[in-house]
This record gives C-alpha cells, sequence and structure tokens, in this order.
C-alpha cells in the first residue's frame, strides 16, 4: 500500500493511474477501522482497479472540541488493517495540508442540514462537505463509498455533488453490526462491556418502532414509549428519534409513506454520542 502524506505527491501518482486508464474508488474516513469501514474497501475494490482510503479527522465537522480530543486515533493498527484488506493507496494529510489557516468556506444545504444531526451539531455538515469537496478535488475518484450508518451524512454529500458538479458515482454501503445488532462505531471503543449493552438500546428502539409502525402505530405514539425507555436507563441520554422522509429528511408523523420513510436515532451512552437508522422495511 503506497502511503501519502502530501497533496502533491498523490496526485502525481494517480494521474499516472488515470492515463493508464484505472479506475479509482475513494473511501474516506476518519481512522479507528472497523469491519464497516472494511466494508466500504471491499465494495470499492469490487468496483475498481485503484482503492484510495483517506484517514483525517477533520476539525471542521466537530462543533465539540472534547469530542475531537477524544476522537480514538489508532493510525498503526489502521494501516495493518487497511493493508490486509488490499487496499492500493492511503492519504494521511495533516491540518495544515488540507486547511490553509484562511477563514473557511461554509456550506448552507437549506433544510437539508437543519434537522437531526444538523439541528444538534450545528456546523457540522458544512465542515463535511468541505473536507469531502476537498477530497474529491485532490482524489477525482470516479466511485466514492459512504456507509448508510451516516444516512443525512450521504443525502448531504448527494446534495454536494449535484450542485458542484463533481463527476462521480455515489455508493451507499449497508450498516454493518455487531451480532447484538449494535450498529459498528469508531466512538464505540470507547464504551465499557456494560456501555456496550446499553448502547443496544438504540436498535432495540429502531426495531420496535418499525415493528410498530408496520401495525399501523402512530409515531407519536411509539416515539413516547421509546423516551420511558430511555428515561428508565441509567447513563443514557436520547437526544433524538425521528421518523423522516428518505429523500429530504423532513419528518413525518404517520407511517403513511412507509416505503418512503426512515427512522433516525441519537443518543448519549456514557457521555459517548452514537447514532443509528433503519429503512423501514414494507415486505
Ligand atoms: P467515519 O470514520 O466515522 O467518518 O466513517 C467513515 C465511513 O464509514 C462513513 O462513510 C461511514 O458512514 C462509514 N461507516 C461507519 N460505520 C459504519 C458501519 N457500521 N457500517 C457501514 N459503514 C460505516
Amino acid at each position: 500500500m503506497e502511503i501519502f502524506e502530501e497533496i502533491e505527491p498523490l496526485r502525481a501518482f494517480l494521474k499516472g493511474k488515470r492515463i493508464a486508464s484505472k479506475s479509482i474508488g475513494l473511501v474516506p474516513t476518519m481512522g479507528a477501522l472497523h469491519h464497516g469501514h472494511l466494508s466500504l474497501i471491499r465494495a470499492s475494490k469490487a468496483e475498481n482497479e485503484l482503492t484510495v482510503s483517506t484517514i483525517y479527522v477533520n476539525p471542521t465537522q466537530f462543533n465539540n472540541s472534547e469530542d475531537l480530543d477524544k476522537y480514538p486515533r489508532t493510525l498503526e493498527m489502521d494501516t495493518q488493517l487497511l493493508s490486509q484488506e488490499g487496499c492500493d493507496v492511503l492519504f494521511v494529510p495533516t491540518n495544515s495540508e488540507m486547511y490553509s489557516g484562511a477563514q473557511n468556506l461554509a456550506f448552507d444545504f437549506g433544510n437539508l442540514d437543519k434537522v437531526l444531526e444538523g439541528k444538534f451539531r450545528p456546523g457540522h455538515f458544512s465542515g463535511v462537505a468541505l473536507v469531502v469537496s476537498k477530497l474529491f478535488n485532490i482524489i477525482q475518484p470516479d466511485r466514492a463509498y459512504f456507509g448508510q450508518k451516516d444516512y443525512q451524512q450521504f443525502q448531504i454529500i448527494h446534495r454536494l455533488k449535484e450542485e458542484l458538479k463533481f463527476s462521480l458515482e455515489l455508493q451507499s454501503v449497508p450498516i454493518v453490526r455487531e451480532d447484538s445488532g449494535l450498529a459498528l462505531s469508531s466512538r464505540n471503543q470507547r464504551l465499557d462491556a456494560e456501555g456496550k449493552r446499553k448502547a443496544l438500546l438504540l436498535y432495540e428502539s429502531l426495531k420496535y418502532a418499525s415493528a410498530e409502525l408496520l401495525k399501523g402505530i402512530r409515531f407519536d405514539i411509539i416515539r413516547i414509549e421509546v423516551e420511558k425507555r430511555f428515561s428508565q436507563l441509567k447513563g443514557v441520554k436520547l437526544e433524538y428519534f425521528e421518523l423522516a422522509h428518505r429523500a429530504t429528511l423532513q419528518p413525518l408523523d404517520e407511517a403513511d409513506k412507509i416505503g418512503e420513510a426512515i427512522i433516525l436515532i441519537a443518543a448519549f451512552v456514557d457521555e459517548v454520542r452514537l447514532i443509528d437508522n433503519m429503512l423501514i422495511d414494507i415486505n
């Protein structure tokens, strides 16, 4: 695996590959890699001749400095995992390589970044859009891979691609879970065994809501029950639990458009902020 820390040598390397007509797949990450990330690498390898992964804990997408400081960093292990998985190129830039120090550009996605994550993490998606734009420009991939786990992020990047006319295909990869149902996340590393047990309440709430919606129960009734379950468990705090339209992410009250709906959840477990979601399966 070739490792680059600077933009220009990476560009020169990729230019050579492009001249040789190699297709390029991009997998952006913040490191602390797990099987969810590796499933993106596998998806890219299946469709592209060259897979480029990036590890960069992007400061502009953190609205909370403690969260940024505590974000797990395991570069040595990550490099080993990527190499074992057959990733071809790893880009690990420094902050000064990615940001000039001037005031950062800002993005506004209208209604799309005012709800859910955007509502609770102001500026988060502006930072995501900024770093993803930079990576798309530097790497110029044919395809880029993102997880369904960050569902709203995928919709934001889709809009970014449409508006800025990036010439690439976006691919969404299903959520990888532990056997228990807990969605894999780099932040899970900050939980002990008891914390991981408590974190199961996120997935269980999604499953419960999905089953109740299919029975025709109203979402506001379901939410009350979920809020009750969170309030009864020590060390957890529900931030949001919403039924939303899959494309616009605007809230839905009823399950009348169930085939177009998604349930999304964010909660703190022992001070660690976790997210999860579930598309409602009609069949
Ligand atoms: P992160 O390192 O958290 O920024 O995530 C990098 C990419 O991996 C994003 O596109 C995430 O959506 C994706 N990802 C994170 N967790 C999972 C998971 N459990 N299953 C599938 N993809 C994931």
